[in-house]
């Protein structure tokens, strides 16, 4: 794999998204704007269940926050190598960065095939 920069990694997140082994769906969540479930571990994941909840924060953000932390353990096996409070820090801060990139004026085109495969993704 060529060394990661923030537009392959975008695109691999937005192929991840785009499996059919990925389910993406809105839902109230009580303590997190974001939940994501699998079976497995590393590249055989499994069952990849990804719940958002847009009422306080963008949807977008959380999306991309959530589909790292299930790219992070299929490529990197994540869950081996960090406790969940580090992987925790290592995705925010990823996603935030990524975050800011999408939202940057200059990536308007990037930021719009964005918010409409998420919610695509979502059936909406
Ligand atoms: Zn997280």
């Amino acid at each position: 794999m060529p060394r990661m920069n923030r537009r392959r990694m975008l695109e691999a997140l937005m192929a991840l998204m785009s499996s059919p082994a990925v389910s993406m769906k809105r839902a109230r969540l009580r303590r997190e704007h974001g939940l994501t479930t699998y079976d497995g571990a590393g590249s055989d994941l499994r069952n990849i269940r990804i719940k958002i909840d847009g009422r306080n924060a963008a949807v977008l953000t959380i999306a991309i926050h959530e589909l790292l932390h299930v790219f992070m353990e299929q490529q990197y096996n994540f869950a081996t190598l960090f406790s969940e409070e580090l992987e925790e820090a290592i995705v925010k801060s990823l996603a935030d960065d990524l975050g800011d990139y999408i939202n940057n004026p200059k990536n308007e085109r990037l930021l719009a095939q964005w918010a409409r495969a998420v919610a695509a993704k979502m059936g909406e």
